[in-house]
């Protein structure tokens, strides 16, 4: 029987400075609306995660709990408020996410570019990673992401393969190893993640390795599933954290440039620096 009471090393109290300093720019971080237990470390990092295009989402993945619905419209200003909120914030490095749109002709890609650009405009020095949807594996769309030269293009595979169709939502894992590919083959960073916990072998996971690594993935984080309500599909497993070092290790060995793997590690985690990969 699995015991799914959650392990001392899961146990963290959530450090409340810098809080305030966030409070007062009024941000969409994902780093405070997720609660996420990194949040102080990226913050004292000069980093911070934003979530554009809105919070509701057209699709609705068994593991996530951003609300699944008919997304409002756009706002025209978020670029600006997000490129206004960096610079406020003097953050070293940003990554921005977004919920998928796929009630949008173009998916949301052009705003994405906006955003992007308008960022970039007004913090010059200030890094960038962009976690991206599969935008339904359109490579035009795709593409009008990497013209816009963000430093790092991350895609996340969420899970191994075979659980791929039980816990993501429309996406699946092929079309997303593609939009891995198409990031490595345009010469920027790629990027991407995986969750334990969700009922994957340690075979599985070495074979996603190898998937992401033969598609030209050279960073890849792996964290924990932690339910984060009733209504998501629950923990299979809580994986030890020696368990965690070991896929470090492995990834790093097969040839990744970075390999962040514990508990705790989410897709932003010291996410600055994989900015370099040589
Ligand atoms: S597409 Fe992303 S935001 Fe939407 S439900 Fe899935 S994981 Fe959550």
């Amino acid at each position: 029987m699995i015991n799914r009471r959650k392990p001392e090393w899961l146990k963290i109290r959530l450090p409340q400075n810098s809080l305030s300093e966030i409070g007062k720019h009024r941000l969409h971080t994902i780093c405070s609306s997720g609660l996420c237990p990194n949040r102080n470390e990226c913050w004292g990092c000069g980093t911070a995660t934003f979530m554009i295009c809105g919070d509701i989402c057209t699709r609705s993945c068994k593991f996530c709990n951003v609300t699944t619905g008919r997304p409002k419209p756009l706002e025209p200003e978020e670029p600006d408020r997000i490129a206004d909120s960096v610079n406020s914030l003097h953050l070293k490095h940003t990554v921005i996410t977004s919920v998928d749109r796929d009630d949008l002709a173009d998916l949301g890609a052009s705003h994405w570019v906006a955003v992007i650009k308008a960022v970039k405009a007004k913090n010059p020095d200030t890094t960038m990673e962009v976690l991206i949807p599969d935008f339904q594996g359109r490579k035009d769309l795709i593409h009008l992401i990497l013209e816009a030269h963000p430093e790092v293009v991350s895609h996340n595979l969420e899970t191994v393969r075979r659980l791929s169709k039980s816990v993501r939502s429309r996406a699946t894992y092929e079309i997303s190893l593609e939009v891995i590919r198409q990031i490595a083959d345009y010469g920027i960073v790629a990027k991407s993640g995986i969750m334990l916990g969700l009922g994957e072998t340690r075979d599985e996971i070495i074979e996603t390795m190898d998937g992401l690594l033969d598609a030209g993935c050279s960073v890849m984080t792996v964290g924990q599933y932690l339910q984060p309500s009733r209504a998501n599909i629950e923990v299979s497993e809580y994986v030890h954290p020696e368990t965690f070092a070991e896929y470090q290790r492995i990834g790093k060995e097969k040839g990744f440039k970075h390999v962040e793997s514990g508990p705790l590690v989410r897709s932003s985690y010291h996410a600055e620096r994989h900015v370099r990969i040589d």
